[in-house]
């Protein structure tokens, strides 16, 4: 039997990843044949990803998704318009796999919601 296919990406258990069709990044936290568990870094309810969809994240990648989960979660799930518009920007970024700017926008969003969701800046629009 021949194998056409590359070997795709296969995560570890405990792995931080990215899950495009939820645009969320959450931990391995078990192996189905085409499905895996997904924690989120924050904690809370699990969910299931299709192999396809889960992306590795550098070391650097996940560590600052961490940084920014705990930031928000020990702030409060506050929202105000700034997280909105940042939080589509990032559904956006998360769409076209730029991840750079994904890892941009959820500094700022931390750091926003870190500094108690303050209103936008004159630059801001
Ligand atoms: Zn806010």
């Amino acid at each position: 039997m021949p194998h056409t296919t590359p070997s795709p990406y296969v995560p570890e258990i405990g792995e931080t990843v990215l899950d495009i069709a939820r645009n969320r990044v959450g931990e391995v936290m078990a192996k189905g044949k085409e499905f895996y568990a997904l924690r989120p870094l924050g904690g809370g309810r699990e969910w299931d990803a299709a192999l396809p969809d889960i992306r590795p994240l550098s070391r650097e990648q996940a560590l600052r998704n961490r940084v920014a989960e705990v930031n928000v979660r020990s702030t409060g799930r506050v929202s105000c318009r700034y997280c909105d518009r940042l939080r589509l920007d990032r559904a956006v970024a998360l769409r076209e796999l730029d991840s750079e700017r994904v890892l941009r926008l959820d500094g700022e969003l931390a750091e926003h919601a870190r500094a108690g969701h303050p209103p936008l800046r004159a630059a801001g629009r």
